[in-house]
């Protein structure tokens, strides 16, 4: 066993790496990580209420991929927590995504009737219809319910997520927030869902935790690289960081969106009725969560935060959503190019690949590029 990994980062997509490797190859990894702990922004603590804080915002995990589902099974059990969210439209608590229980919920009765037929004369029961292909429209009605919807859901939240109007966002990110043509009030719909019953990071530390891997925490990578260097020569490198920071930004930088938490105490049973409530019209915050509502935690105090936008700005923040365009496309692709010119070196996950990937798809990635590299 003389072949050393290098992975950098310990989220789900370098930890997924690292355990196959030392799992299936029997080869040494070592796992390298800049933050002072494992699983990336997923990461989440007990506090001192005994509240799991997910310190990077609300983490939910749900997929169809049965060979992800297995893969982290062996690390955790889930509850069975299905994520349902709310939003504050015209000061009415309403389900989102919009469906027909939001529709009885803003309107009065015999409107809503009204567009719920039309509605089902128009679309397939169960169709998740994007809000951009929703607008469409031809009948006076459902004119007025696509505008409404655009207008109460859409158009002030994705201004201040992305800082653009959802017509200037790429199509594929207000998608996974459809208008759901159903009575179904979950976020997702997906077979497997929940939450890991100890939370993620002890899911991640028992990834971790094999002979074959090793961690070092609060450890940039070019500072790993001068203080390894015969190491890392000889070592394959899988790099879940963002790739322009691999290349020291010599093609310029690859922009991100980034939040901040603002954490608050109450001393209450709950705060709100939901975990996650989006207030996409009012204040400056996208939506507030609470933490208890996941492992159902037992205390007399709650902690909730308020998330706000940001761009992502080095040394200020943390790296979040890529932003998907076709200039940051070509940026990316340019330094892929760059990338083929190296031996052994890897890029995956949500910076690596640059796209916006759910926990889910980071873990699927990561084995599929396992298979790949490996022939495993
Ligand atoms: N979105 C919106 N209003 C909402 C919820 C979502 O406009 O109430 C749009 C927004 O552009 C957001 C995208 O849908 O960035 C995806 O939302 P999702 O909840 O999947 O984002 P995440 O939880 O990954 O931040």
């Amino acid at each position: 066993m003389s072949q050393t990994n290098i992975i950098v980062g310990s989220g789900f997509s370098g930890s997924t790496m690292a355990r196959l490797i030392a799992e299936k190859l029997d080869e040494k990894v070592v796992v390298v990580d800049k933050k002072d702990h494992i699983a990336g922004n997923s990461y989440d603590y007990r506090d001192e209420n005994g509240i799991m804080i997910h310190k990077y915002g609300s983490h939910i995990f749900h997929t169809n991929n049965e060979k992800v589902w297995s893969f982290l099974k062996q690390f955790t059990d889930f509850n069975t927590y299905m994520h349902e969210v709310v939003g504050i439209l015209d000061g009415i608590e309403a389900q989102i995504p919009f469906n027909f229980t939001t529709l009885y919920q803003v309107f009065p009765e015999t409107l809503a009737k009204r567009l719920e037929e039309k509605l089902l004369k128009k679309f397939e029961y169960n169709k998740k219809v994007p809000i951009l292909e929703f607008q469409k429209q031809d009948d006076e009605d459902l004119k007025f319910l696509a505008e409404y919807v655009y207008e109460k859901i859409f158009l002030n939240y994705t201004t201040k997520q992305w800082g653009v109007s959802p017509k200037d966002v790429d199509g594929a990110v207000t998608a996974r927030v459809p208008v759901y043509l159903s009575k179904d009030n979950r976020y997702f719909q997906d077979k497997y869902q929940g939450i890991p019953l100890e939370g993620y990071a002890k899911l991640v530390e028992k990834m971790l935790d094999h002979p074959n891997i090793e961690v070092v925490l609060n450890k940039d990578f070019a500072e790993f690289k001068k203080e390894n260097s015969d190491l890392v020569k000889n070592a394959r490198i899988f790099y879940t960081g963002s790739i322009d920071e691999f290349f020291d930004y010599k093609l310029g930088k690859l922009p991100y969106r980034s939040v901040n938490f603002k954490f608050e105490t109450h001393n209450r049973d709950f705060y709100q009725t939901h975990a996650c409530i989006n207030y996409p019209n009012n204040y400056d915050f996208t939506r507030i969560h609470e933490y208890k509502h996941y492992l159902n935690d037992k205390s007399e105090k709650t902690v909730i935060a308020k998330e706000y936008s940001e761009f992502f700005e080095l040394g200020k923040n943390e790296r979040y959503y890529p932003i998907a365009s076709e200039e940051n496309a070509k940026l990316y692709q340019k330094y892929l190019d760059e990338a083929k010119n190296l031996k052994d070196v890897y890029f995956f996950g949500r910076l690596g690949d640059y796209k916006y990937y759910n926990m889910d798809l980071a873990v699927a990635r990561a084995i599929e590029l396992f298979e790949e590299v490996f022939n495993a």
